[in-house]
């Protein structure tokens, strides 16, 4: 298309014409929305897509990441017959070695995690490894994994096949165009103004690479990614080096290694990264451009490559490549619509775009033509991240962690040490000073543990017993015994006022909010399908109002769900409050005599569920009766300003109060059988089988956002069920993740575990499936069943109901 043919109005721009770009109008117009304009400010493929290297790994840690994987290799394997143009794609397989025995245990995991997702995957020898590999060596290896399905492909072949792929079915791309605004009006897009004049627009995709940022600034949205320089080279022709030989990858050593005309490109991912410019300073032009080479930074890969490959001593460079890619506060990539209506965002892919631009364009395409995902995507949902996350010299210091985390050892519960502290408590300091175990969440600073007087307050990881378990442990016996205090302040929460706040919310929640002023209800929030995209508290605090507070890492996103979902002409208002309450979560039998003691009032009436003003020493805060970790206990919600004086109010009574902190809360709520969002809760499954119809008013006949899906299921049955277990031997450690075994047969993947005191083991909680298609209750609670823990399969005891629980009933296996 020449320039002057540019239109004035297209249903869809997309911006950016790099492989997700091109990917994302190829998949539109497959699904029938053929009006679809792509705007490259240079030529197809010239930004970042152009120099990658090609690998297309499938697995990912999620189901859903897997999948979306898997899709990219079957459609870049089809390409060449639909569209006349190759995009270079091999299966050739991929392998991966050990060096330590950690790392044997992840990938003995990662075996498991591919027979949940039913994809291919072997353990290896090194010895077997040699054979699929004959040019490395293997003296120094534990052992490799084989995974016939992993690929490569040519970026810029898959981008113009992508693009001829695209204007088959209608879509009209323009390159030398450059979008130098997004035009808004009332909270959506209208429209992008480029250098060759405006064209109006329903949706714009902001596929634009490292511009994204920019390109979001123009709409008034962030985009937290920030570049840093990535590096590979390309070496001369070696004996043994052929078109079919696998992809190598030697994590502990940083590298992979990928055939190309007979030679090897050797990258990695270098425990330190380079960050380049800032987000808002990314230069244009910048076409088909490299950045210095140097050696100096990349010799910590090449000295590793060189122990792996010792041809490579002879062998010479033919070329060095350092390219520009970027990555994001937490290594996944950013999707979806953002909060201006139709603005949509598929940028930050971490270097696996190619590998994911297939399933990452057909995810975002769907989720442009339903309006919403089609599938669990919460994962890399741009809506993850507040505006915290858009500040460039923290992205800076972020990125240098990011990029290596790749091939770091994945451990369960790894914190990220860099940029930090961001969001701290008011409670920060006084909890530092009690030798608080700091984790970050959503940018939070968040106690896990409280180290013992005399111990330094660091977490070691292991995927076995790491130190800290022992303290987290003493947590859950006090919290069970007596009572403890922690400080959940990063919990998000919102006001939701209006004439017509009850009606607003009868629709967006599963549960009954109708309620007196005062009680307080758990609900779920569902989508059109069913499923689940967020669980909250809602307190009625007046006629008109009501508090609602959900977990900490999904403040936009359920802000957003919120006020999307609010009927047309009601009277309501959503607010975000997270900033202006701190919580503090009283728990355990003796909580009342604490809550009692320091506020002077007799709590004896004080119900389950219900909520209240109650004074603290000088403070008045609002005290709500629940729990989440199956005791006796209060959340107090705190206005920042006085968090300090009701913490020294309850840490000084003569209680025994004991300091406790997140990772104590994961074990007493997986004791409880407690959901949690992202984990249990998600988009990929709804109330029936999450068991939490009763959180639902399906004996009303009030209607709610997602009622006819959860019916639907209800009345045929679910595919998946969800159930608790134990671990019968106390020694395994769990963390999640673990393949589920019945009858020795894969059934399901562990979405949570963690040790529970009370029950003197390993607990969790499972989604298994019964292949005949239906999972009845009755086929879920009865066994055998087993895990599988970093090869070793462990018997273990399931339940429909809570382990930590008098009247349960568990089937033993
Ligand atoms: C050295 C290196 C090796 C890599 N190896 C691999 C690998 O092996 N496997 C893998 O999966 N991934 C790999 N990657 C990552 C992969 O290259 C990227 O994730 C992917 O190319 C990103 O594609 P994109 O479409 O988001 O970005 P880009 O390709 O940068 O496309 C964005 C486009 O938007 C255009 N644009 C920006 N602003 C505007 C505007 N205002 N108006 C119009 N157009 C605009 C730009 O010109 C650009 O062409 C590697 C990356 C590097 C740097």
């Amino acid at each position: 298309m020449t320039t002057t043919e540019l239109p004035s109005r297209a249903r869809v721009v997309v911006v950016g014409g790099g492989v997700i770009g091109t990917s994302t109008a190829y998949h539109l117009t497959r699904l029938g929305w053929t009006d679809v304009l792509l705007l490259e400010q240079g030529s197809l493929s010239g930004g970042t897509t152009w120099h990658a290297a090609g690998l297309v790994g499938q697995l990912r840690a999620s189901e859903s990441g897997t999948r979306l994987v898997q899709y990219s290799g079957e459609l870049y394997a089809r390409l060449e017959e639909e569209t006349g143009l190759s995009a270079g794609y091999k299966q050739c397989g991929g392998v991966i070695v050990a060096r330590t025995e950690d790392r044997m245990t992840q990938l003995r995991r990662t075996a498991a995690t591919a027979d949940a997702f039913g994809l291919d995957c072997a353990l290896l020898t090194p010895d077997e490894a040699l054979e699929r590999w004959p040019v490395m060596r293997v003296d120094d290896l534990v052992g490799a994994i084989w995974l016939p399905g992993d690929g490569k492909a040519n970026p810029t072949d898959l981008t113009q096949a992508l693009a001829k792929g695209a204007r088959l079915g209608g879509a009209r791309i323009a390159e030398k165009v450059r979008v130098t605004d997004v035009l808004t009006r009332g909270g959506r897009v209208s429209g992008v103004r480029t250098d060759r004049g405006d064209v109006e627009a329903e949706v714009v995709v902001n596929c634009a690479g490292q511009w994204a940022a920019q390109v979001g600034a123009m709409a008034g949205v962030s985009v937290p990614l920030h570049s840093a320089e990535h590096f590979y080279v390309v070496t001369d022709q070696i004996e043994g080096v052929h078109p079919d030989l696998p992809i190598l990858r030697d994590p502990d050593g940083w590298t992979y290694f990928k055939e190309e005309v007979g030679g090897l490109v050797v990258g990695g991912f270098e425990p330190e990264a380079k960050p380049w410019v800032s987000p808002d300073r990314v230069p244009y032009p910048f076409e088909f451009a490299l950045l210095e080479e140097d050696w100096d930074h990349f010799s910590v890969l090449m000295d590793s490559a060189l122990e792996r490959i010792p041809a490579l001593h002879e062998t010479g460079i033919r070329k060095f490549y350092n390219g520009p890619e970027s990555f994001t506060p937490d290594n996944q990539f950013l999707m979806g619509e953002t909060h201006v209506r139709g603005f949509f965002v598929g940028a930050g892919f971490n270097s696996v775009g190619i590998a994911s631009a297939g399933g990452a364009g057909r995810a975002l395409a769907e989720w442009v033509v339903e309006g919403e995902p089609t599938s669990d995507l919460v994962a890399v949902d741009v809506r993850r991240f507040g505006d915290y996350a858009s500040n460039p010299r923290w992205l800076r210091d972020r990125v240098v962690e990011i990029l290596g985390l790749h091939y770091a050892v994945p451990w369960p519960n790894r914190e990220l040490e860099s940029a930090r502290p961001l969001r701290c408590s008011p409670l920060h300091a006084r909890l530092a000073a009690r030798n608080a175990v700091f984790g970050s969440k959503a940018g939070w600073e968040r106690a896990n543990v409280f180290a013992p007087a005399g111990e330094e307050p660091t977490l070691d990881y292991t995927w076995g017993k790491p130190r800290w378990l022992a303290w987290s442990a003493a947590e859950q016996r006090a919290t069970r015994a007596g009572v403890a205090v922690f400080d959940q302040t990063s919990f998000s929460k919102y006001v939701v006022t209006g004439r017509d706040a009850e009606a607003s919310l009868q629709w967006i929640c599963t549960n009954d909010i109708a309620v007196p002023v005062g009680d307080v209800v758990y609900t779920g929030l569902l989508n059109r399908r069913g499923t689940y995209e967020s669980d909250l508290t809602v307190t009625r605090v007046a006629d008109d109002e009501y508090l609602l507070v959900s977990s900490s890492g999904t403040t936009v996103r359920d802000l957003d769900h919120l006020r999307r979902h609010v009927p047309t002409g009601h009277d309501t208002r959503v607010v975000d409050v997270t900033s202006a309450y701190a919580v503090l979560g009283v728990m355990g039998p003796r909580s009342r005599y604490l809550l009692a003691h320091v506020s002077g009032e007799d709590l004896a009436d004080f119900r389950f569920a219900t909520s209240r003003t109650l004074r603290v020493g000088y403070a008045t805060v609002r005290a709500t009766r629940i729990t989440y970790v199956g005791e006796l206990g209060w959340e107090l919600y705190v206005p920042v300003e006085q968090a300090g004086v009701v913490y020294d109010a309850l840490t000084a009574a003569p209680f025994d109060v004991v300091d406790a902190g997140y990772s104590t809360i994961e074990s007493l709520r997986l004791e409880k059988g407690y959901r949690a969002f992202g984990r249990e809760l998600t988009p990929d499954y709804g109330p029936v089988e999450a068991g939490l119809t009763f959180a639902c008013k399906l004996k009303s006949d009030v209607d709610f956002l997602g009622r006819d899906a959860v019916e639907a299921v209800r009345d045929t049955g679910p595919r998946r069920r969800l159930v608790s277990f134990v671990v019968e031997d106390p020694e395994p450690m769990l963390w999640g993740g673990e393949l589920v075994l019945r009858d020795g047969h894969p059934v399901g993947q562990v979405t949570s575990a963690a040790w529970g005191e009370t029950v003197g083991g390993c607990v969790g909680l499972a989604y298994v499936a019964d292949p005949s298609g239906v999972t009845s209750r009755e086929w879920a609670a009865s066994g055998p069943y087993a895990v599988n823990v970093g090869g070793s399969v462990r018997p273990v005891t399931v339940s429909l109901r809570a382990p930590y629980d008098p009247d349960n009933a568990r089937v033993r296996s």
